[in-house]
């Protein structure tokens, strides 16, 4: 990777990868790109460019602009907003999709773009999901994931894109709220945590789902990016993954750190039905086996980091 242009640069895991690959690959060689413009560092601090994914001309544009040689696509509708508004989830997840995967087909461009726990469904295995498994999906964002892998998949086969994606399972960061998606109760409980002292989950008690906390995330993009092609069975996607988790597992952790943490539960039903659609927990051993994938944070040592670095952010930039 010399020169990346990142879709959906201002959302959850964008804000924090472009920092990170301008940090390891330069400053101008990561050109970020979203629908919208705000006053971050990643608008301020090296190339920004506004662009809708659904616009595929001014994607090519920014590409040849750029001379890029490699396409990180994040632009999406998440899970829980999919589910509201799946017409619009199919055009944006599927329609942005097919033209990233066209820019990186004509300019000749290394590809990632990520799919999710998401891609698994009622009928997959719910226990130490297999890499390669049942994938029918109930929600739109899933039908829109397990699409989206089969078509990285197509471009490599067919046209010999380098395409590469990770199943992510629910990421945990403190710099940017989470976009929409069935996990979110998982960054909420630290933040409500901080300034209440109580959280009221929309997702029931007893039901496990993946996470990974943000650091680990953003390693395993750029390790399996820089992978050696050679030992690469499979591409899209590798199943990753840091814990399987429950709502009372993060209340317990929490508790270490603040005695009195109140938890009450009011849940969701459409959320809650996305959830138990999903795997309690997934097997990452292809990742591990074919590119090292490692974490370095389980639940315990992302609680400490979580609530030192939202304090500091509420506290001691004085914003309470
Ligand atoms: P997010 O919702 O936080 O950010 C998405 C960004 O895309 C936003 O900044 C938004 O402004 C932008 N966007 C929306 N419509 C656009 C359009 N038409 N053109 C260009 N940009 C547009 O999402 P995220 O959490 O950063 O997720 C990025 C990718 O990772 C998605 O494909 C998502 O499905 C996947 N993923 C995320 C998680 C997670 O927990 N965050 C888990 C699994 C997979």
């Amino acid at each position: 990777m010399k020169r990346i242009l990142v879709t959906g640069a201002l959302g959850q895991i964008g804000s924090e990868l472009v920092m990170k690959l301008r940090d390891i690959y330069g400053t101008h060689n990561v050109i970020a790109t979203d629908i919208r413009r705000n006053e971050s560092e990643i608008v301020q601090s090296g190339p920004f460019e506004t662009l809708d994914v659904t616009d595929a001309k001014r994607m090519f544009d920014i590409a040849k602009k750029y001379q890029v040689d490699t396409i990180v696509h994040l632009a999406a509708l998440l899970s829980a907003t999919a589910e509201i508004k799946p017409l619009l989830a199919w055009n944006l997840n599927m329609g942005g999709l097919i033209n990233a995967l066209e820019v990186a087909r004509e300019q000749k461009c290394k590809f990632f773009t990520p799919s999710s726990i998401g891609a698994f469904g009622p009928s997959t295995p719910k226990d130490n999901t297999p890499q390669d498994t049942i994938q029918r999906p109930t929600t739109m964002y899933g039908v829109n994931k397990v699409s989206g892998e089969l078509l990285c998949d197509y471009y490599y086969n067919k046209f010999g894109v380098d395409t590469r994606g990770l199943r992510f399972p629910g990421l945990i960061s403190y710099m940017t709220p989470p976009g929409g998606g069935t996990t979110d109760y998982a960054v909420e409980i630290y933040y409500e945590a901080i300034q209440n002292g109580s959280y009221t989950s929309y997702i029931a008690k007893g039901t496990y789902m993946d996470m990974m906390y943000m650091p680990d995330a953003l390693n395993a993009i750029i390790t399996l990016m820089e992978a050696d092609p050679v030992k690469l069975k499979h591409r899209n996607a590798f199943n990753v993954t840091a814990m399987s988790v429950e709502p009372e597992d993060f209340a317990n952790e929490i508790r270490k750190h603040i005695p009195n943490f109140e938890m009450n539960y009011n849940v969701d039903p459409v959320r809650q039905s996305i959830a138990e659609s999903w795997p309690n927990s997934i097997d990452p051993t292809a990742a591990v086996e074919e590119w090292d994938f490692k974490v370095e944070y389980d639940l315990t040592k992302m609680t400490q980091d979580m609530l030192h670095k939202l304090r500091e952010k509420f506290f001691v930039a004085g914003v309470r």
